[in-house]
């Protein structure tokens, strides 16, 4: 360990080579080299501070929506695990990038605050429910989201307005750099009944369409424009192709879970095929939604 690990571990667990398929729930990727998972928002703060402006730095929520390479990460992952207040006041609701969406969307019905019932079906993380503007059931996180509190790297801190961040579908443009420490939702008023009867009707639906027994990542394409990335897959006679531990899940075209013992590598190949033959037959170039990590190069 040399300067800046040292002091980095002195604000927290820092692990040399923590393996990332323990944190993405496909369950696949090799080690970070280092991983770190600041206390709280002035740890963090003081972490990014601390790295040099030549280590890589990837934020890590839940993991839902990541595919981490085989070969691993060759800088610092942050998790954002421990940040983890929410407070509401009124009809807003701040809460920290660790946040559980589930755990939010509980504590908005709990508060009779509806326009986040969704999160109760999508597994990720605030920050990266920001990051990714989550949705779901016609709602996603830009309809409600009034500010992000971002840090950049050398530590500087800034609350950015909603509008600032560009949403669109599963995208929000941060500044380059930038982590999101917390987030602030403004909320309508309804019934805490009529709210939680909503998230269970939208949960219900997701039980008997997805495969949840399995690791996956959720949605692997977007969905191209006035068609769907499951239709064209399972049209294009892929489902429940299956690529080393990797599968093409036959409950869900638009999902790959891992059968046990799966690579990163047996995944990518499902998409690169899945676009192949979507391209090929129907003309039309699916674009994943999943955050793919390049490998070292
Ligand atoms: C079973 C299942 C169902 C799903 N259903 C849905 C759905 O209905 N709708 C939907 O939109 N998604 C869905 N997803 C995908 C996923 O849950 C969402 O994209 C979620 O927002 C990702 O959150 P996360 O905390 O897991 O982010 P991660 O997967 O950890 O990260 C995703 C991206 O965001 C970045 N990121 C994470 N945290 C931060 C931060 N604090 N600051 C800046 N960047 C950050 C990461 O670097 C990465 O690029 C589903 C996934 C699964 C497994």
């Amino acid at each position: 360990m040399s300067g800046w690990q040292r002091e980095l571990a002195a604000l927290g667990e820092l692990r040399a080579d923590e393996p990332l398929a323990r944190h993405v729930t496909l369950g696949v990727g090799g080690p970070a080299r280092w991983f770190f998972r600041p206390g709280d928002r002035a740890a963090l703060v003081a972490a990014m501070r601390l790295v040099p402006a030549d280590v890589p730095i990837l934020p890590l929520g839940r993991g839902s929506n990541l595919l981490p390479p085989d070969e691993g990460f060759p800088g610092l992952v942050l998790d954002m695990g421990e940040l983890a207040n929410l407070r509401v006041a009124g009809r807003e609701i701040e809460a920290e990038a660790g946040v559980r969406m589930g755990r939010l969307a509980r504590a908005a019905a709990e508060a009779g605050l509806a326009g986040l019932e969704f999160m109760a079906t999508v597994p990720g993380d605030v920050g990266g429910g920001v990051a990714m503007n989550a949705g779901a059931f016609g709602q996603e996180v830009a309809d409600t989201l009034q500010w992000a509190e971002v840090v950049l790297r050398g530590g500087e801190t800034r609350r950015l307005d909603a509008r600032e961040l560009d949403m669109g579908y599963r995208r929000a443009r941060l500044p380059d750099g930038a982590l999101v420490m917390a987030a602030g939702f403004a909320l309508t008023c309804d019934a805490p009944e009529a709210i939680r009867e909503r998230m269970r009707s939208m949960r219900q639906r997701r039980g008997a369409t997805q495969p949840l027994a399995q690791p996956n990542c959720g949605s692997v394409f977007k969905n191209p424009d006035g068609d769907y990335a499951a239709r064209l897959i399972e049209a294009a006679g892929l489902k429940g192709l299956c690529i080393g531990g990797a599968r093409i899940s036959e409950v869900h075209a638009n999902f790959i879970v891992n059968e046990g013992g799966a690579t990163s590598a047996d995944v990518r190949a499902l998409i690169a095929r899945a676009q192949a033959e979507v391209a090929a037959r129907f003309g039309v170039r699916l674009e994943p939604e999943v955050r793919i990590l390049e490998g070292r190069s």
